[in-house]
């Protein structure tokens, strides 16, 4: 397990398009693909895919969208981690 080194929260690692490690929350979201501008990963066995869009709104929520975890620099609470994401 790692934790952010910012705010201590737990976090977990995904890649970005480019291959660069990316901490995301732990806790998964529905996307709403298209919807905007935010990346969201996905780190299944051997694969990682980034999804652009917007986090699902509770009443928007469906099992027919994808499932994804978005990057935790949109949700650290500590304003100590500088200019990154
Ligand atoms: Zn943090």
């Amino acid at each position: 397990m790692s934790v952010c080194r910012y705010c201590g929260q737990e976090i977990g690692w995904a890649y970005s398009a480019d291959g660069k490690p990316v901490p995301v929350d732990t806790e998964p979201v529905f996307v709403i693909e298209g919807g905007g501008t935010d990346s969201f990963y996905t780190y299944e066995e051997g694969e990682n895919a980034v999804i652009r869009g917007r986090a699902a709104r509770p009443e928007e929520e469906s099992r027919d969208l994808p499932v994804a975890y978005a990057s935790h620099w949109k949700t650290c609470r500590s304003s100590r981690r500088g200019g990154r994401g």
